[in-house]
């Protein structure tokens, strides 16, 4: 009889199917692992010792039986459920869309300690912040730059050249930010503040902590969110589901007369 292998790793669920009767398909973001995609067998059925432990969004320590294709969990201890986010709809929505972005970005078994912590982080962040939009622009913002896709913020992404105040532009096919000439050859020029250019500059280097204490008002987190979804939508070459699933919940908010981001204070000079 051939000898199982057994390996213990920490792990989130970013993604759960069902699969047959009763078992799921899972898909897990590990730290020293990478992404992985495991079966959990019987995890549906009411007496699963495994249940609960598994559910989407939740931390776990798992064990895990290799197998040809496909490896098994055989047992799984909750760690960490995120009950802030989970509670509450708009939140959720966030951490869906976030996990669809780990999943989008990460291969099959790739190590990437630094994405892991990035997401663990931004999980516990989006159950304590305010300002869930702008946490979600710089966990885009750092995933692309951990991931070699950060767009260039500084100089035009295509001649080089500093680009003067107020005078450039947004191309996703150029590569981020370019200066009016080049902006010519790329149909997908679209006009960028300067106040939004700062923001993405800061965020892009800054802690979670200090990244969410920028202020940024209504028009501009629109702004922003349009800038990042038309990037991340060349990068990915599709648009992610949850996406438009966080647009369908913002208009659902406006419908009923509720604020439909953070606050509606300045972005201060400087950043
Ligand atoms: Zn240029």
């Amino acid at each position: 009889m051939p000898s199982v292998r057994i390996y213990n790793t920490e792990a989130i669920v970013l993604r759960a199917s069902p699969l047959g009767e009763a078992d799921r398909l899972l898909t897990l973001l590990t730290p020293g692992l990478g992404k992985l995609q495991a079966t959990a067998r019987g995890v549906r059925k009411p007496t699963s010792k495994l249940g609960g432990h598994l559910d989407l969004l939740t931390r776990s320590s798992l064990t895990v039986a290799k197998g040809q294709s496909l490896d098994t969990i055989t047992g799984a201890e909750a760690q960490e459920t995120f009950p802030l986010v989970k509670g509450n709809l708009e939140r959720l929505s966030r951490a869906i869309y976030l996990s669809e972005l780990m999943d989008s970005f990460c291969p099959l078994e790739a190590p990437s300690p630094a994405v892991y912590t990035l997401f663990l982080d931004g999980l516990r962040a989006l159950g304590v912040e305010t300002d869930s939009d702008l946490l979600l622009r710089y966990m885009e913002l750092q995933l692309l730059s951990l991931s070699g896709f950060l767009p260039e913020l500084q100089r035009c992404a295509e001649c080089h050249n500093s680009v003067a105040p107020s005078l450039h532009l947004w191309s996703p096919a150029a590569g981020g930010v370019v200066c009016p000439s080049c902006s010519a050859a790329h149909s997908d020029a679209a006009n960028l503040s300067l106040n939004a250019l700062k923001v993405m500059r800061f965020i892009s280097t800054a802690t979670v902590s200090s990244a969410t204490m920028v202020r940024v008002n209504a028009p501009l987190h629109r702004e922003l969110a349009a800038i990042m979804d038309a990037y991340l939508r060349f990068t990915l070459e599709r648009e992610m589901r949850s996406a438009a699933f966080l647009r369908t919940v913002s208009r659902a908010r406006a419908y009923v007369g509720l604020p439909t981001s953070g606050n509606e204070s300045e972005v201060p000079a400087g950043h």
